[in-house]
């Protein structure tokens, strides 16, 4: 899918994420449950050298718990990284991510240093609800809304722990592309610059092939029609959305769609797997070789 990336931003992330660095102890980088792949930063692994990593998987509640567990896994083969699956809205989990990052550093921690980490994580991943729980106070805006955040800046928490703020920078995961999609289909990307009409068929098709049962029972279907297109008639249809004349309202019935996914009304849903990740990224390779040949 099309989203417009800003270059800039991309550059601009690079080197504030390069010149932090040096002095950050660890990472926690705040990843969306539902789309752990899409919402990495992919910059980070190529950044971080051996510094440890911690991936909070957010927004937990609203992902499969299966695949979270799956993902999870798949995150902590890399060197370094420890996965954490959370909902940022129970404070008590969040606070424990302080412990936790006390001992993954337990060399710091004897000598009494300050440990200095850097938290990142897309726009409206739940990046400032964890940083406002951890600092007991308002620190950070927060808000249904992406892109928030505007400049980098250092949170005390408490005299052991400081946070890096960097911003919520959206950076472009644009392969495979099916990734924007899934950023704009859980909120990452602002609606005014996507269609919801074009992340309802995505997301339907995903829907019906991943979770049927669950769409079936969230808008009374008996039977799932084939069609993207008729599966958002039948919901149209049971939920009024038809104007004069008996038409489908489109717009009307993809952004009720769209909008009870998001807020975990279908089910508890994930988007993507590591299989199909690398069975995507396996589909492109091999059609760009088909086109060099
Ligand atoms: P930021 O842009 O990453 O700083 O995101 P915010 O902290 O402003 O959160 C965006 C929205 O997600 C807010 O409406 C939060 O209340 C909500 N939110 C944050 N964490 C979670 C979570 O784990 N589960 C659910 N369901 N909502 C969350």
């Amino acid at each position: 899918m099309p989203i417009n990336w800003f270059p800039g931003h991309m550059n601009k992330a690079r080197r504030e994420i390069a010149k932090a660095m040096p002095r950050v102890q660890l990472i926690i980088e705040v990843l969306d449950a539902r789309i752990p792949f899409s919402s990495e930063n992919p910059l980070v692994e190529g950044l971080r050298g051996d510094t440890p990593c911690i991936k909070v998987l957010n927004k937990a509640d609203l992902a499969d718990p299966k695949l979270t567990k799956r993902w999870m896994a798949h995150l902590e083969q890399r060197e370094g990284v420890t996965a954490v699956a959370l909902n940022g809205l129970e404070s008590k989990r969040v606070k424990a991510l302080v412990p936790l990052a006390h001992s993954l550093l337990p060399a710091d921690r004897a000598k009494g240093k300050t440990v200095t980490t850097m938290i990142l994580g897309i726009p409206n991943v739940g990046k400032s609800t964890i940083i406002n729980t951890l600092a007991g106070r308002v620190v950070a805006k927060t808000g249904n809304k992406p892109a928030v955040t505007k400049m980098q800046q250092r949170i005390y928490i408490g005299h052991s722990f400081s946070l890096l703020d960097t911003p919520g920078f959206l950076w472009p995961k644009l392969s495979p592309p099916s990734c924007g999609y899934k950023l704009a289909v859980t909120g990452a990307v602002r609606d005014a610059v996507t269609s919801f009409e074009d992340l309802a068929f995505y997301a339907v098709r995903v829907l019906a092939d991943l979770y049927p049962e669950e769409l079936k029972a969230r808008f009374k279907l008996a039977e799932l029609p084939e069609t993207e297109m008729e599966i958002l008639e039948a919901i149209a249809a049971k939920r009024g959305c038809i104007g004069r004349g008996g038409i489908v309202n489109l717009q009307k019935v993809s952004e009720l769609l769209i909008l009870e996914l998001r807020r975990g009304a279908i089910g508890r849903v994930s988007l993507e797997t590591p299989e199909s990740i690398a069975e995507e990224r396996a589909r492109l390779e091999a059609e760009q070789a088909e086109r060099e040949e």
